[in-house]
């Protein structure tokens, strides 16, 4: 796949889109995760009452941080433009759905990505798990291989992979990934430059 004929590009959303700011290891020590845990996977190991309060908690903390989302630089250009040839936009996230919309909002893309396109930790599997790309691959009525997975961590990328799709490394310097990621950018506004 070239990268300006991609039609069918699914995005992260903290840190991709916008500017990150989740202070993860501020969030594994107030929920007692060790550090080399993943979060949401250490969350679904607990006894259910354990695992809903932490949730509930993770929940709140993350709307705040969603009321104040930034735009990653030149992110709201790219998805506009992508918007302006006829790409379909989707949104991948570890994330909540409702928040992911917030966040949205918040940097003015809301109107690129339709609800349904918008998958977060409680419609799939959270990324690495390949489930999110190849739901909306199904949705989309293409095969996973049409789909590019833009996003700034390794679990974007893996996620990519695993299902076939093509990756995007965004908003990192350097790419300590290069056998994971097709293409590298050091932000949105590099990658919507790689477009032309
Ligand atoms: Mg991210």
């Amino acid at each position: 796949m070239k990268l300006h004929e991609a039609r069918h590009w699914v995005f992260d959303m903290d840190g991709t889109l916008t500017v990150a700011v989740h202070d993860f290891a501020a969030i594994r020590r107030t929920l007692q995760i060790p550090p080399e845990d993943d979060i949401l996977g250490h969350l679904a190991a607990l006894p259910p009452a354990e695992a809903a309060a932490k949730h509930a908690w993770l929940l709140e903390h993350e709307r705040e941080l969603a009321l104040t989302s930034t735009a990653a630089s030149g992110a709201v250009e790219l998805v506009r433009e992508l918007a302006a040839r006829g790409c379909r936009l989707a949104i991948l996230t570890r994330n909540a759905r409702e928040l992911a919309h917030i966040t949205l909002q918040a940097i003015g893309l809301a109107d690129c990505f339709p609800v349904e396109q918008v998958l977060g930790r409680d419609e799939a599997a959270p990324k690495p798990e390949p489930e999110g790309l190849l739901h909306i691959a199904k949705a989309w009525g293409v095969a996973p291989t049409q789909l590019l997975m833009v996003g700034d961590h390794r679990h974007d990328l893996d996620c990519g992979r695993a299902a076939g799709a093509g990756t995007v490394l965004v908003n990192l310097a350097d790419n300590p990934w290069p056998g994971l990621a097709d293409w590298h950018a050091a932000d949105c506004r590099a990658l919507k430059a790689m477009l032309d």
